[in-house]
This record gives structure tokens, sequence and C-alpha cells, in this order.
């Protein structure tokens, strides 16, 4: 739906800066303060906080310029729009939201530190086990939660065997996020099957793109690439090609 998904879009600049907070404090473990900082050199940003794009064009006092801010704002933003063109003005677009913001702010911690933080993948989790099971339907236990839960278990014991067998490649980070990736997606399918389908579908997308930006990357020796934004492109390009049971 072409109106939600505009209107979804602007709250990633709206709230890009909250979730660049969420970012540098989670990373610091420190109390969240309200403005922004350089992330090279952790200096305060001369950006007056609450005021959207802004900080796209601002120099800490030593000069440096950071992606992070219009990546984090465009990037939360086409996140928020497509949770906007898949459930339109249904209710479940909040949780939606909410879950997507909590990938933005994992996938900018992951890309900066190579890090996914148990402070944010524990919530999610739990956040994603509130709403299968209190937001379902009294009747939605094959539609909703059950298909849920096996993508939810399906994730996990697909990658808790991949950092088993080979640590180096696949973090515990990504085991502790793999499973809230399973419920929101898992909750869209009519039935378990159709559950495990995307949920297979989904992982491949996230090997496959991970696999090719690796290589990438390999050639032009770059650093080691962090899995988790291929895991979460993987789920959320699963979860906009779900049609919605009941929306
Ligand atoms: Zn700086």
């Amino acid at each position: 739906m072409p109106l939600p998904a505009a209107v979804c879009f602007l709250l990633g600049p709206l709230l890009g800066p909250l979730l660049g907070v969420l970012v540098d404090r989670s990373v610091e473990r420190e109390t969240p303060e309200p403005f922004l900082r350089c992330p090279q050199c952790s200096q305060r940003l001369p950006v007056p906080f609450p005021v959207p794009i802004v900080s796209w064009f601002a120099r800490c006092p030593d000069g440096h310029r950071s992606w992070r801010y219009p990546v984090t704002d465009l990037g939360a933003g086409v996140l928020f729009a497509i949770a906007g063109w898949t459930f339109g003005w249904s209710w479940q677009l909040l949780p939606y939201l909410i879950f997507f913001a909590m990938l933005a702010v994992m996938s900018v911690v992951d890309i900066e530190h190579k890090l996914l933080l148990d402070i944010f993948t524990f919530p999610t989790l739990f956040f994603g086990l509130f709403v299968v099971l209190a937001l379902s339907g009294p009747n939605d236990f094959e539609v909703g939660i059950a298909p849920a839960l096996w993508a939810g278990g399906l994730y996990f014991v697909f990658f808790f065997l991949a950092n088993r067998i080979y640590p180096p490649g696949m973090g515990l980070g990504d085991v502790k996020l793999a499973p809230s990736l399973g419920l929101f997606l898992g909750w869209l399918a009519d039935d378990s099957f159709r559950g495990v389908q995307i949920t297979m579908t989904a992982i491949l997308v996230a090997l496959l793109s991970g696999a090719v930006i690796g290589m990438i990357a390999q050639r032009s020796r770059k650093a080691e690439v962090p899995f988790g934004p291929f895991m979460v492109l993987g789920a959320v390009v699963m979860i906009a090609i779900t049609n919605p049971a009941g929306v």
C-alpha cells in the first residue's frame, strides 16, 4: 500500500537520531544521552538533537564526517516503508515497526563493531514471543503461533549448528538474533509447512547475499563482513513477500 509505505518511510529520518543514540550508548554501555556523537572519535556532534537530517551534514570538532547517520535514517526508512507496504494501516503494523527499528539498530552496531549485543537480541526475542503469544487470536494456533514457533526453532537450530561447525563464520550473536527473525517471519504464515518453507528461503537469501558481498569484500581486501545484516535482509525480504495472514 503506497500511502502507509510513504508515511512510514518518513519515520526513518524522524526516529534516526534516537536510533543513533541507542547505537552509541549500547556499545559504550552508558546511559543514553540526548545528543549524537562522532562514531570515529566519540566527540559530541554540534547537532540540535531531535532535528532530523541535520546530522547527515554534521562534522565533529576534528572534522570527521560519518556515513552512519544518513545510512541509519534511510535504512530505517526503507525498513519502515516495507512494514507500511506489507501491513497497511492494520494493527500488525506497530509490532513490525518496533521490530524493524531494533533490526536497524542491531545492523548498524554489527556493521560498525562486528557485534550483536545481548541487550538488543534478547529483548527482541522476548518481544517476538510476546507478540506471537499475546497478540494472536484465540483460534490462531495453527495459523499464527505454530508456524512462528516452527520458524523460530528452525532459525535457531540452523544458526546454532552453523556456529558449532564453523565458529569464525557464524558468531553467537547471530545465533541469538536468529529465533526472533523466525518468530516475526513465521507468524505471517498460513500454516507450519509454509512457515518452514519461508524460513528456509529467508536463510538461503541471507547465505547467498552474505557470500556474494563477502567475496567482493575479500577481493577488495576489506575487513571481514558481519553476517547479521544479511540475516536481517533475508528475513525482511521474506516478510515483505509473504502475504500476511488476516491482512
Ligand atoms: Zn570525530
